[in-house]
Formats: C-alpha cells, structure tokens, sequence
C-alpha cells in the first residue's frame, strides 16, 4: 500500500506513487462569483442548520482556485452549478460552456429545474456537447419525479450523458430525497447514467441497492469516509469496504472542491485508508471515470 498524504502538498507525489500522472475529480464546483459567494454564505450560514460550523476551505478567486486544482494533480474535473430557482438554469447553462471552452481539463457541464423550457434548454446543451449534468434534489426543493423533468431524465438517459444527482438527504433531507423517491425515477428511466453523490450520503444502503438494480449507476465519495463526514453520518468500515469492492468500477472520486470542509487531502487519505489496494484507488480516483469520458484527452 502507497502512503496516505497528509497535505496538499504531497498529492502529486502520492498519484506518482500510485502510478497516475494524475485523477479525475468528478465533484467540483465552479460558478459565476455572485452565485459562488451566495453559496458560500450559505455554507457560512449552516452552523446553525447542522448544529457545526461548515468551514469553506478553499475560498479564494477563480483562477488561485483553478491553479491549486492543476497544482494538486487534478487533470479533469466537473464545474458543477445548479439552480435554487426557475429562471435560473438556462442562464447557468451559457455561463457553463463559455468556462468549459476556456478551461482546460474542465468538462462543460449544465442543469436544469423543473420548468416548461428544462427539456428545450437540456437538449441544447446536450448538443452544444454538455459532458455532465448536475441536479440538487435537496438545494432545488423539488420533486425528481415532477413531470416537467420526466423528458429530462429520458434525454440524458438516451444521450448516455453522466448527472451527478445530489438525491440523499445530507446535509438536510426534504419530502424528496432519498432512495424511494429517486429509485421511481430510476425505474422509469433504467439506463441513465447517474452518479449518485455523497454516496447517497446518510441513506448509503438504499442508495446502494439502487445501485446494485441499475448498474448504468455510479458513485460518488465526496465528503463521505473523512472525519467531518464520519461526525455526522458515519458508513460502518467493513459494510462500506464490501459495498465499494463490490461495485469498485461504478466508484468515483470526488471532493466538493473549493467549499469543502476539510483539505482535499484528507479526502484523498480518507478514501486511501479505506485499504482496498492501489489498483481499487487507479480505479476510483481515474480509470472509472475515464470510462464515462473515453475521449478525455489526459
Ligand atoms: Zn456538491
């Protein structure tokens, strides 16, 4: 077993050890400033709301924040963004592709709401060549089954196009998330290719028995295993280490990059001391995701 890092610092050497010229992070956020510091003072705000301080790590601008992440070894990576509101996706979606388009190693990304116009601008953007979507089940405040939406799932199912779906109930649940609700929509739409983040982050086992019924379903770890995440909902070690080794080529890595609590280095370590062996850490840290992206040119 290669040693866990310690600090960021140590990351490059670490993939070099593991033998990767680098990883894939398939968690990270990057938005327009304005939404980005609306988000943070959320974050700031949600003391209260988990009963801890959420300390945002890497709050810093836009381009110190693209150059930690190339610093770090992170090759490619999501710039995930979603929408609290109608109105708001389509315009998120143009930002989105411009970024991408200058961004090199940044996948272009996109959203949506449920709204008259979602499936217009969904199909836009998948054929302006959006890599990956994102829908925040929990920040949205919406049903997944909302009828309004049942053209999206269907569009990103038959473009194969990956969305990573916050649909667990961290850090706050709502009437619609969880894996009963998620799993109607999954039931309807078989082949869609969604990565669940967090893990499904606290209901991991109904999440993973999704998993295990639809196998076009991935993972994400973000802010799962480390000590921040074990605080507030625990994945028992030896049930997590059977779950990931049972579906490893369906586990991605992910970090929640810049407004995670904690340093990427111990989420990287946290998912290193889970001790399933270097070939199990190329998988999820890289190889996995380079089989949702074949053309990534790394
Ligand atoms: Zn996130």
């Amino acid at each position: 077993m290669t040693a866990a890092p310690e600090t960021d610092a140590e990351l490059p050497g670490y993939w070099a050890a593991l033998g990767l010229p680098g990883i894939v992070d398939v968690h990270v956020h990057l938005m327009p400033d304005r939404l980005q510091q609306k988000v943070w003072e959320y974050f700031d705000a949600a003391g209260p709301l988990l009963g801890r301080p959420w300390p945002v790590q890497y709050r810093e601008d836009m381009s110190a924040r693209l150059g930690r992440l190339r610093a770090m070894g992170v090759q490619a990576f999501t710039g995930l963004l979603y929408p609290h509101k109608p109105d708001m996706a389509a315009g998120l979606n143009a930002w989105a592709a411009e970024f991408a388009a200058q961004t090199p190693g940044c996948l272009h990304t996109a959203t949506f709401f449920p709204e008259e116009s979602a499936a217009d601008y969904v199909r836009e953007a998948i054929e302006a060549g959006a890599r990956v979507f994102k829908a925040h089940v929990q920040v949205g405040g919406y049903d997944p089954r909302d009828e309004l939406l049942d053209r999206v799932w269907g569009l990103l199912a038959e473009a194969g196009v990956p969305v990573v779906a916050h649909v667990g109930g961290g850090p706050t649940a709502t009437a619609f998330t969880g894996p009963a609700v998620f799993g109607e929509v999954l039931a309807r739409h078989p082949q869609l290719p969604a990565i669940v983040a967090h893990l499904g982050m606290p209901e991991f086992e109904g999440f993973v028995e999704l998993g295990r019924r639809h196998p076009a379903v991935r993972f994400d770890v973000t802010g799962v295993f480390t000590k921040f995440g074990d605080d507030l909902w625990p994945f028992p070690r030896a049930e997590a280490r059977a779950v990931l080794t049972e579906l490893g080529d369906r586990i991605l890595f992910g970090s929640d990059y810049p407004t995670m609590p904690n340093t990427y280095a111990e989420q990287v370590a946290a998912v290193a001391e889970l001790d399933l062996g270097d070939e199990w850490l190329r998988a999820v840290f890289r190889e996995n995701a380079l089989t949702l992206w074949p053309d990534l040119q790394l």
